[in-house]
């Protein structure tokens, strides 16, 4: 997608402090980072949001889910836990539609979120 902000920055055109890179997914630290890790994991591909990723029924969405937790591991948070979120839709605060896993943690993260 020309127009798609994520597909930007897996293109290295826009940069982005890039923390995991696999094949098929890239992970970068957001820009507003609302915890002490919050890193978001793309795929390559583009796809808008969480429930087309589902539909590309490729693994492409467990290679996602993989690379979440390895960021987790590598982020230092997976033992004392880490929040894995998919925002889909506009109604969930979506503002990207280039699918994107945040993974958060380092700090209390409260239930049920804002
Ligand atoms: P959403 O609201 O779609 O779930 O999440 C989009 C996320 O992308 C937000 O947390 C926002 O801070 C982050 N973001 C927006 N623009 C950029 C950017 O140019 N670079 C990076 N690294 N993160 C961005
Ligand atoms: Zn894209």
């Amino acid at each position: 997608m020309t127009d798609c902000l994520f597909c930007k920055i897996v293109a290295k055109e826009i940069p982005a402090e890039i923390v995991h890179e696999t094949g098929r997914t890239l992970a970068f630290r957001d820009i507003n980072p609302q915890a002490p890790t919050h890193v978001l994991v793309v795929p390559k591909q583009h796809h808008p949001d969480a429930a087309a990723l589902a539909r590309a029924d490729d693994g492409l969405a467990d290679d996602v889910l993989k690379t979440a937790h390895a960021v987790a591991v590598q982020e230092g948070v997976a033992e004392g836990g880490y929040r894995v979120v998919f925002n889909t839709g506009p109604g969930a605060g979506q503002t990207v539609f280039h699918v994107h896993a945040h993974v958060l943690g380092g700090r209390p993260l409260t239930w049920p979120p804002g």
